[in-house]
């Protein structure tokens, strides 16, 4: 199993991270995608993969950041990981997207022209996108009706759209990544939308060190917690999905 999004690198596994990964080993993972939420973690990132060729990096700038990150420096950072992306050793582009509570510190043009920037560098790199979109969901879709994903895939990360929405980011050709929520007892959205998505579109993340699952809600999340999010998909489809959900992982990451 793999974790598809986990922010191991932040302050709040400083203490004991490598208690943190001996449990998520330990309850079964064989990966973890560490996605930068941006530019200051990029190149201690890149060291990651080649101490533990289990965790796998990904560069980009969250858009959460945007309000702490000058304006006037954002095609001097974009310029920047286009060269970090150059030397290789990333996974994917991003965590990278649109998120509306945001919009009062970094409004949604500029963060709409940094996602392009991302989308970009995706396609020329020929890697995977991780997209964060909370709340920003009209925006998205308008941005994908004149622009195609890029080739390497888009992985919607904490997936957490409508099942009228869904049928949308499925046909643009999305992939769909879920987290704690869709394990809540009351989570109907979730798994709403879980039912239109192709099987092979799917696959898990906990995102980490946030959205921890039902029964750890509410404290800091760790990868180790995955195959509870993993259980929850299988009940809310009926069906085993622990070897469709890592070869989903394996083909879109390209992991050997
Ligand atoms: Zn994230």
């Amino acid at each position: 199993m793999i974790d598809t999004h986990c922010h191991l690198d932040v302050p709040r596994f400083e203490g004991d991270r490598e208690e943190v990964l001996r449990r998520a080993w330990a309850a079964g993972l064989t990966g973890i995608v560490v996605p930068a939420i941006g530019p200051d973690s990029w190149e201690a990132l890149l060291e990651w993969p080649r101490r533990d060729a289990r965790i796998q990096v990904g560069l980009g700038i969250h858009p959460q950041l945007l309000p702490e990150l000058n304006a006037a420096d954002d095609d001097a950072h974009l310029a920047r990981l286009d060269e970090l992306l150059s030397r290789g050793g990333a996974i994917a582009v991003g965590e990278c997207g649109l998120d509306g509570p945001s919009e009062t510190g970094a409004p949604m043009e500029r963060q709409l022209r940094v996602f392009d920037a991302h989308v970009k560098l995706a396609r020329k790199h020929r890697l995977p996108l991780l997209v964060h979109c909370h709340r920003a969901h009209p925006h998205l879709l308008r941005y994908l009706k004149t622009e195609a994903i890029p080739e390497a895939g888009l992985l919607m990360h904490s997936y957490s759209g409508s099942a009228d929405l869904t049928p949308k980011y499925v046909k643009a050709g999305c992939h769909f990544s879920f987290a704690g929520p869709v394990s809540f007892l009351e989570a109907r959205r979730p798994i709403e939308a879980l039912k239109v998505i192709p099987l092979d579109r799917l696959m898990v993340e906990t995102d980490a060190p946030d959205q921890a699952p039902h029964p750890h809600r509410g404290e800091r999340n760790e990868p180790a917690h995955l195959p509870l999010i993993a259980d929850a998909l299988e009940r809310a489809l009926n069906q085993p999905l622990r070897e469709t959900l890592l070869a989903n992982t394996k083909r879109f990451f390209r992991i050997t």
